[in-house]
């Protein structure tokens, strides 16, 4: 992905008025270093790039809030990763 990391460039990915205002409104907050991440739940630290991230399963119609930059641009498979990390699968090895 040829994305580089520039803040303020949402506006080219078709997100409207009311992402820019509740990123807006939120920003203050992410700012201070006291948001987690709504992926992670690692706080996102002051001057990190975060993008207001959108809950998965709904199109894109409700917001999950803050999420780190590259949590957000992987979040498909990171949070694949951390669901298997958290809730281990069955061991495969039992027998009876
Ligand atoms: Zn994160």
């Amino acid at each position: 992905m040829a994305d580089h990391q520039r803040p303020g460039d949402t506006t080219r990915k078709g997100y409207g008025a009311q992402h820019q205002q509740l990123r807006a409104q939120l920003a203050p907050a992410v700012a201070l270093g006291t948001v987690p991440c709504a992926r992670c739940g690692y706080l996102i630290a002051p001057g990190e790039l975060w993008d207001l991230g959108h809950k998965d399963g709904t199109n894109k119609r409700e917001y999950s809030g803050p999420e780190h930059r590259t949590c957000n641009r992987a979040a498909g498979a990171a949070a694949r990763e951390a669901a298997r990390m958290a809730d281990p699968a069955p061991r495969p090895m039992t027998r009876w």
